[in-house]
């Protein structure tokens, strides 16, 4: 038995567990992608306070890792070593605050943009779009259509590896483009976004363009993680990743089920449930190809995860 389980098996021995404690758990459904191997210990965590208490006890050698709904990760074929932790549904909840409102940090985004459009707020309509929970879209910095996680937070909450609370404002921390500097090493257990007054009908008007936009333009139904590489600075390039790509014909790649959407030329299609390894690889091959062919190099939207 691994030294971490027998830490865990301890753990769960001398206190009831909020939540759930697995040993090699698998985390193919996890993600999105669909792939991936199993958390050595995964933990759906239902209590902050027990967070922090395994945080503080759990010895620092054994890594930490944080999913949320898994939309923007590959986990590698080998899993993830150490602690692997998912907040549960005791952080999915929204309150009204001054400024807007607060989630958290399990939340998913398109259920903040429902609760927007029922309490007349304007401001999160974008969220509307975006896969996955608040808590993954902050320390993502995610967004769409001009609109991300930087220009609507004004506060969020969560607990250092080490088990510390932390208490952040929105002068505490610049999120840039899908980068928060803090999130690896913070579990974000809630966020605090600005949402004013608005008029009912013109909240509805604009989560459904979005929808109707995102049918057009992105696959549905399919094992994907979203945009597989970020966009390069202006100053790199003056093309998305998606032009690059396809200036590179990186498009016409098909490695064993893997190729890129019909619909959206960075957005990764596992068609055949191929490996993770297998996606990685593919992904390598795109940056190899298309750094030869314009001199750019595409970095890694998708986070990847674990041991290959
Ligand atoms: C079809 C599709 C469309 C998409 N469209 C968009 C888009 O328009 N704009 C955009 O920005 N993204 C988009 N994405 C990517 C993805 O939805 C976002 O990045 C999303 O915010 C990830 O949230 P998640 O809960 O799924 O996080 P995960 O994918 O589970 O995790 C992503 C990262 O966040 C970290 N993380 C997750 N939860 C926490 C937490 N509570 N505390 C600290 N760190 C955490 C993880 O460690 C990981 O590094 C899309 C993805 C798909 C599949």
């Amino acid at each position: 038995m691994s030294q971490i389980i027998k830490f865990f098996e301890d753990y769960e021995a001398s206190k009831k567990i909020e939540g759930k404690l697995l040993y090699n758990h698998s985390l193919a459904k996890s993600s999105w992608l669909g792939v991936g191997g199993a958390a050595e210990v995964f933990y759906l965590c239902e209590s902050s306070s027990q967070l922090s208490d395994i945080l503080k006890k759990c010895p620092k050698k054994f890594s930490r890792t944080v999913i949320g709904q898994g939309s923007n990760i590959l986990i590698r074929d080998g899993g993830i070593k150490g602690l692997v932790i998912k907040l549960g549904k005791n952080f999915q909840n929204i309150n009204r605050s001054k400024e807007g409102i607060i989630a958290g940090g399990a939340t998913l985004d398109r259920v903040i943009a429902k609760y927007c459009e029922k309490e007349s707020l304007s401001g999160l309509e974008f969220l509307s779009g975006i896969p996955g929970n608040i808590g993954g879209a902050f320390a993502m910095n995610a967004g769409c259509y001009n609109n991300d996680l930087d220009q609507v937070f004004y506060a969020a909450e969560g607990l250092d590896y080490n088990g510390n609370k932390i208490k952040l404002k929105k002068c505490d921390v610049t999120l840039d483009y899908r980068h928060n500097p803090m999130s690896s090493s913070t579990i974000f257990t809630q966020v605090s976004l600005l949402a004013s007054k608005g008029n009912q009908k013109d909240i509805k008007n604009k989560i459904e363009k979005i929808f109707k936009d995102r049918i057009l333009a992105q696959p549905r139904g399919i094992k994907t993680g979203g945009s597989t590489f970020k966009n390069p600075d202006e100053k790199t390039s003056s093309l998305k990743a998606w032009e690059l790509i396809q200036k590179s014909d990186c498009h016409k790649i098909k490695l064993d089920g893997v190729s890129f959407s019909k619909k959206h030329s960075n957005f990764i299609e596992n068609k055949q449930n191929v490996s993770a390894n297998l996606i990685e690889d593919f992904c390598r091959l795109v940056q190899k190809n298309v750094f030869e062919k314009t001199g750019v190099e595409l970095l890694m939207e998708i986070k990847i995860l674990g041991e290959r």
